[in-house]
């Protein structure tokens, strides 16, 4: 067992926290998740529509009994989001968690705190953070530069970003980005955060509800084969290199590009048909640098039982045989 602020927050075994993952981050997979020990967060812009939203709630509620939270994202979209509408649903199907990710939650605290909802905001700085607890954030995800998907503008890497955050904040903090395997566990924890956050390696599992050709190229995948797209909107995004980055790279050096110039290869709609029909040159695919540390596709219960065991090894006997133990 593993108690730390995290598994008390969630009510969970072991202090893991499977974020948002944009077309991921379903039922199936937060379910696994959820009765391997941990918490799954299901994104909810998944769902095209909050109706949809509800049925996946649902659909995980037929695949566990135990606690599960819903991701909303706030980033800019090429299509308007009517975010208090899927909160609304999450509140009518009795979602206990939330993790809001990205811009400023505060619109829809009053809303989320208002029908007793805990909430983890996630976010790249420790100034957010600052902020995420003082409009009323149970915990805060900080998210190293390291990570997949939108890492923010400041790159600061997580080995910085986790220890002044916990310095920073007294609510729990969970260390996201850079994270897959037991030794990162134990360094999150060293770092002073309460549990760590992981994405990019949950997709190589099972249970992921992805292309099987997505799963072996994150095996194949090195630390080096992720780049950073959109930086030139002040949007920045970490993905896998492949033809369709190459082109948003070749727009974006020519300088002045705007979301129109690129949006028909940034696209949500393309990047769901790399993940769902496994061709990787389709769109892009956000991927965080422990992609390469991604070598096996296991279960998501035979992952979790090789983190925390590998984690208790590295505590107990590794660290007790430096200090002079057996
Ligand atoms: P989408 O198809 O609406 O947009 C594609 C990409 O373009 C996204 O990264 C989006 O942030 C960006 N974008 C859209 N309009 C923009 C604008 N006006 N200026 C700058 N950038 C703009 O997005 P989607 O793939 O359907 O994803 C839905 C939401 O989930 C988006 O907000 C996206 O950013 C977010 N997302 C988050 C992560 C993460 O790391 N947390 C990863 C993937 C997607």
């Amino acid at each position: 067992m593993f108690k730390t602020r995290v598994t008390e927050l969630f009510g969970i075994e072991y202090p893991i926290v499977q974020g948002g993952l944009m077309w991921i981050a379903r039922a199936e997979l937060a379910a696994a998740v959820a009765n391997a020990g941990c918490i799954g967060f299901m994104t909810a812009l998944s769902c095209p529509t909050p109706e949809d939203l509800r049925a996946e709630i649902r659909k995980v509620r037929d695949l566990t009994d135990k606690p599960f939270g819903v991701n909303i994202t706030l980033l800019p979209t090429l299509k308007p989001v009517d975010y208090g509408q899927y909160i609304d649903v999450c509140i009518e199907e009795g979602v206990k968690f939330i993790e809001t990710a990205g811009r400023n939650p505060e619109p829809y605290m009053a809303q989320m705190k208002g029908a007793g909802m805990k909430v983890i905001h996630k976010c790249t700085s420790v100034r957010h953070a600052v902020k995420a607890e003082r409009i009323g954030c149970d915990a805060v995800s900080i998210d190293g530069f390291e990570c997949a998907g939108h890492p923010g503008e400041d790159d600061v890497t997580s080995l910085i970003l986790i220890p002044l955050t916990a310095d920073a904040i007294s609510i729990p903090v969970v260390a996201s980005g850079g994270f897959g395997d037991g030794r990162g566990l134990v360094a999150a924890l060293a770092l002073g955060a309460d549990g760590m956050n992981m994405g990019t390696r949950f997709v190589a599992t099972q249970e992921a509800p992805v292309h099987q050709k997505v799963k072996e190229a994150y095996v194949d995948a090195s630390e080096r084969d992720t780049c950073l797209l959109m930086r030139s909107l002040r949007n920045t995004i970490r993905v896998l290199k492949n033809s369709v980055a190459e082109q948003v790279l070749e727009i974006e050096s020519k300088g002045n590009a705007q979301i129109a110039d690129i949006a028909h290869l940034v696209g949500g709609g393309e990047g769901r048909e790399v993940l769902e029909i496994g061709d990787m040159d389709k769109g892009i695919a956000s991927v965080g640098q422990v992609v390469g540390l991604v070598r096996s596709i296991p279960t998501v219960q035979e992952l979790i039982d090789e983190i925390v065991n590998d984690a208790r090894e590295i505590m107990t006997r590794k660290f007790g045989a430096m200090l002079g133990g057996n």
